[in-house]
This record gives C-alpha cells, structure tokens and sequence, in this order.
C-alpha cells in the first residue's frame, strides 16, 4: 500500500481497534449476514475481511487508508451491523466504525464514489425540503407513467439517464396519503366487504403519558403514516406528549461529520424532553432516531422506547380481522442495532385472520442505509431488487416494514420485478387499519 503521511490513526483509536481485532476468529460466520458481501462475493467487502484490512493498517505504518481498495472496502460498509448480531465471538462492531469513518474522510480517489456533499446532507433535517423532495418525487413517477406506461420502472431498467431518474423517483418512501385511499387498497387486498374510514376510537383517559418523537423523514416524506401511527398509540391507550423544541435527533449531522452540529440538536431535545411532565418513555417512530436517542447515553431525562415495542406492551383494544399473508421486513436500525425482532411479530399474531410470512436472509440490509444508498447507487439498486424478490417469493399479497428507507427501497426493488408484486406499506398503516376493522365491524 502506498504511504500516505496525511493520514494517521490515534493511539486512542489504534487501541479501540485492536480490541475489535484480537476479538476476531475469523470464523467468517458473519459472512452470509453481511449485504456488501452477498452481493459481491468480495471477502474484502465482508466484515471479516475489512477486518484483516484494520489489521494491515495497524500493523504497517505506511499503510494508507485511502489506497483505493482499502478505501473502497471500509466505505462500502452499510453501517447495519447485522455482523455483530450473528458473531459468535462478540466482535464488537461499534469500533469498525472508526475504521469507516477515518476512511469516508481519507481523499477519495477519483474513481471511488463521492460522498453526498455537506448541504445536501443537512437539508434532510429539514421537514420543508423532505415535503418539496416527496411532492417532486410523486410528480416525477407521475410524468414516467405517462411516458412508459404502468410498469414505468421495469421498462427504463438499464438506461442509463431515464434508469437513474427512475431510481431517484422510485425510492423515495410514500404511502396512502388519505386513510380513504389506504383502506380501499387493504380492502382490496383482503378481498372483503368495504370497512367505514374513520377516525379510531380514544380511550375515556390515556393510560400512560408519553413524549412523542416522530424523526424528520417520517414528518417529513411520510407525514399521514405518522398521524395513523400516533392515533394507534393514543387508540392503545397512549397519551402523547409533543414538548415544543423536538428536532432533528442528529444522526444525520453525526454522519455528516459535523460534531458540534450533532452536539447541540442534542442538546436542545434534551432541553425539550425536560419539560415532558409525567411522561414514562421518549416513544420514537424511526428506528434510525431510536438508536441515536439512545446514544444520548445518561442524559436521557427518560427511556427511550420504540413506538412498536410500545404498542406490543401496551393493553390496548383487540384488532380486528384482516384475512391477509403479509410478509415482514426488518429494518437493520430496529433488528440489529435495537433487538427489535418479536415486538412486531406479536402484534402482526394479534391480528385474527393475519398469516405471517417470513422471508430468506432476514439479517441481510435491504441497500437503503439512509444516504448510504445515495453514494453508492448500483450496489444499493442490487441489494434492493435482491431483498424484493425475497419477499416477493414469500407469497405474501403484501408486504410492511417499519422504517421509511427500507419502504422505499423494497418499493423501488418490487417495482422492477418482474410479473405482479405485492405492494409494501408502513407496518403502523396495516396495524392502524387493524384497529379501525375492530372499531368498525
Ligand atoms: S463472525 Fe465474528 S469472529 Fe467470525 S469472522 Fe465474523 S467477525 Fe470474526
Ligand atoms: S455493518 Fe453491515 S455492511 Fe458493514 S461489515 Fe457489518 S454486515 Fe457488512
């Protein structure tokens, strides 16, 4: 490798990341798990072996983090951490972090993908800019309909402009925006008589008090999904608590590079959470804000808990039935990085007439990965059209997942399947539909 004198690790990280190597078997049991390496077959795109590509670098002190391949491999990594969930030898995965965050700010050679620049990364913390982005989105997937038809997607697959256009239109999340328009398509799907669209029923006094954290890209790019899923929680006996002052969790700053940026978004939810009366929990909507809540570590005025994980606890009313086989995807931010596995299983059983199905290789990241899949485009088409056909071979007649990446992702990968595809929706819309089919029947 060649020398590069700009780049050096700390002591304090050398250290960190001789922990995470002396851990290591190679046992190579992560490999299946890993999405980058299921789609390349590449061990260095595996995290064994960006492994062994740490310990080069620690080892030889004229490695250089950003030699091409090295760069490449550490880059490419999703961040899902579905290597850690299956290591027998708790690896600790957090610290491949560091690896990977040392080689994002290493100079890109020109062949190697560019990050996502700095402004475009923070406008996703702005509400306003996601609605404009989710409006242009629909009337972008509007003017390919008109222009290749209902299977607009499949049909531009492989052309180089109108594909990239199609990709960048077809995976931005959406859902029903009316519940009119979510329940005729659940009716549809369950072949049934029509259910009344209404609002769910509150209970006569909330059960338990909760501060109510929704993220920017639910609000944002999903905004009716969001209202379904807060009148479940308050239908489940939640009462919600939206202290004046949430924002932006600060994820996206944290991963933009910007510390100082991510530090007082931080501090200022905390400020706002302060003020949450007698709430029990901080209830997040995005599994990718949950995990970061919970990097607030100690001052947390109070638990964070995911809105599933909640509603799964809670005594709340019985569904109502819904005759359907729904197939089931994960989020890595809730699977693996939160162990959220059976909460959503749970409530998917509760619901008579419901058959769950689950799909092959539910460890592996469907390719969203947040702005990961904006820099590395190809990969991320590859590993969404690879998740899709797994759920699609399910049989499902639908699919829901908890997390606004992955539905626009699976959506973008159903889309260029061949053949019908059941559709996806946000699992808060199906069980809110639940719930109105034991109000109204
Ligand atoms: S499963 Fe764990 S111990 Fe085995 S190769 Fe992967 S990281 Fe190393
Ligand atoms: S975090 Fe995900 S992409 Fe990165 S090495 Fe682990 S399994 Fe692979």
């Amino acid at each position: 490798m060649a020398e590069h004198p700009a780049w050096s690790w700390s002591d304090h990280e050398r250290a960190r990341l001789d922990v995470l190597l002396r851990h290591c078997i190679q046992c190579g049991l992560c490999l299946p798990a890993c999405a980058t390496w299921v789609a390349t077959g590449d061990e260095t795109m595996s995290p064994r072996g960006r492994l062994l590509l740490v310990g080069e670098l620690l080892a030889d002190p004229t490695a250089s983090i950003s030699e091409p391949s090295v760069r490449t491999a550490l880059d490419t990594c999703i961040g899902c951490q579905a290597c850690s969930a299956v290591c027998p030898s708790g690896v600790p995965f957090a610290l491949l972090e560091t690896a990977v965050e040392a080689a994002r700010a290493s100079t890109p050679p020109p062949d190697v993908p560019r990050p996502v620049p700095l402004p475009v990364l923070l406008r996703l913390e702005d509400r306003t800019w996601l609605r404009a982005l989710a409006w242009s989105s629909a009337r972008g997937r509007d003017l390919l309909r008109l222009a290749f038809g209902p299977h607009w997607r499949r049909r531009v697959q492989g052309r180089r402009l109108w594909g990239i256009c199609a990709r960048l239109a077809g995976s931005v999340p959406r859902a029903p925006r009316s519940d009119r328009e979510l329940v005729a398509c659940l009716d549809g799907l369950a072949k049934g008589p029509s259910t009344p669209v209404g609002r769910l029923e509150r209970p006569a006094r909330p059960r338990e008090s909760v501060v109510w954290f929704a993220g920017c890209a639910n609000e944002g790019l999903l905004p009716d999904s969001s209202r379904r899923l807060r009148e479940l929680l308050v239908w489940a006996g939640a009462g919600l608590v939206e202290p004046a002052g949430n924002t932006c969790c600060g994820a996206l700053a944290a991963h933009a590079g910007q510390p100082r940026r991510a530090a007082a978004l931080q501090n200022a939810n905390l400020a706002a959470w302060g003020t949450g009366g007698d709430a029990a929990a901080i209830v997040t909507e995005a599994s990718g804000c949950g995990v970061a809540v919970r990097g607030y570590g100690d001052r947390l005025p109070l638990p964070q808990i995911d809105a599933m994980v909640w509603l799964a606890g809670a005594e709340r009313p019985a569904f109502g039935r819904v005759p359907l086989k729904v197939a089931l995807h994960d989020p890595c931010h809730a699977r693996h990085a939160q162990g959220i596995v059976r909460e959503p299983r749970a409530l998917l059983r509760a619901i008579p007439g419901l058959i769950l199905l689950e799909p092959d290789e539910p460890d592996v990241c469907c390719g969203s990965g947040g702005l990961w899949s904006l820099s590395h485009g190809d990969l991320s088409a590859t590993l969404g059209a690879r998740k899709a056909r797994l759920l699609a071979a399910t049989g499902a007649d639908l699919v829901v997942t908890a997390n606004a990446g992955c539905l626009g992702q699976i959506a973008d990968g159903l889309a260029v399947l061949p053949g019908e595809a059941p559709p996806v929706l946000p699992l808060g819309d199906l069980l809110w539909y639940a719930a109105l089919r034991a109000v109204r029947s």
